[in-house]
């Protein structure tokens, strides 16, 4: 088979014991050759340091890095500063995001979605950025609907934006029609689907209660059922997902960007899979 584009995504970890190990996943993963890797970005300026520290460790190791940006919390000029230092450090790819501010921070800020902040990015820099974007197959969860919400997306390519990422989601159907209704809006940026690795039952219910993300009824019921027999659900998460992974690859996914969870073992696992 050949072999799609992939790229995967850390968070900056907190702790010096978080960023040793998360070296030694690195080494891990970097075997795999990815495009890139992602790192991600706490708004609110919870581990904004960590992602630019994180992404010239993975530059210094002679991989490509991007770091996310989120917009909400930040001023015209704080975000001018972060751009600067990305472009200081040879940065030349970004995920632009809103985000979401932790409970606490109030609205603030100046800016209201991520369109705005890719507008802000092209201005500032003109080309110098590879901009990705988020996108939601399942719909964004505050959006009013899908058709406003597949709007917004439109919006943030108009803005500027190269290509988008998926937030993770279990379903294909949801991906390849949401892809075909950007395509009607002459929306023609490529759409790497985001992979969530399935390793913990209780850690996959949360995050995809707060993000929107979908777990099929059958999906659910069956890792419920292991309990806490984790070597089950790895087995069982890892036939999933691979097989959602080749279905949206034969059916023309660009490429996939795995949420590794600062985990090496899940994301090679698959992989490994698909490339045999
Ligand atoms: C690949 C990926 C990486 C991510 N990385 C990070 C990260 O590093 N840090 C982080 O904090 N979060 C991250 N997130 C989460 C993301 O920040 C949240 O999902 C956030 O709530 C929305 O960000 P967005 O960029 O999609 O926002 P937007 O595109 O601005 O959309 C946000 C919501 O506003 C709606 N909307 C947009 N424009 C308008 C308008 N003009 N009027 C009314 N409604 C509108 C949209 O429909 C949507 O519901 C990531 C998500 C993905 C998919």
């Amino acid at each position: 088979m050949e072999t799609p584009n992939f790229s995967i995504e850390f968070f900056p970890p907190k702790t010096d014991e978080g960023a040793e190990k998360l070296r030694a996943v690195r080494q891990k993963l970097a075997e795999l050759q990815p495009k890139y890797f992602s790192v991600t970005f706490g708004a609110g300026g919870t581990t904004q340091q960590g992602t630019l520290q994180t992404v010239l460790e993975i530059k210094a190791e002679g991989h490509q890095a991007a770091p996310h940006l989120s917009c909400v919390g930040g001023s015209r000029e704080s975000l001018r500063a972060i751009l600067q230092q990305f472009q200081d450090n040879g940065i030349r790819r970004v995920v632009a995001l809103r985000g979401d501010l932790p409970s606490g921070y109030g609205a603030g800020g100046e800016f209201r979605y991520a369109n705005e902040l890719v507008e802000f990015i092209r201005k500032e820099t003109g080309d110098w950025f590879h901009i990705e974007v988020a996108a939601y197959p399942e719909m964004h969860p505050q959006a009013r609907s899908p058709q406003d919400d597949l709007q917004a997306f439109a919006r943030k390519v108009q803005a500027g934006a190269n290509a988008a990422i998926t937030q993770y989601f279990y379903n294909a159907d949801a991906y390849f029609d949401f892809v075909d209704n950007a395509r009607k809006l002459g929306v023609d940026v490529p759409v790497v689907a985001g992979i969530m690795p399935i390793t913990n039952y209780t850690q996959l219910m949360r995050f995809s209660d707060m993000c929107g993300a979908e777990i099929p009824r059958w999906v659910r019921n069956k890792l419920a059922s292991f309990g806490d027999d984790s070597a089950s659900i790895k087995a069982f998460g890892l036939d999933v997902v691979t097989s959602l992974c080749e279905r949206l690859l034969a059916g023309g996914a660009p490429g996939l960007h795995f949420y590794s969870m600062n985990q090496a073992a899940a994301t090679t696992a698959i992989w490994q899979r698909l490339v045999k």
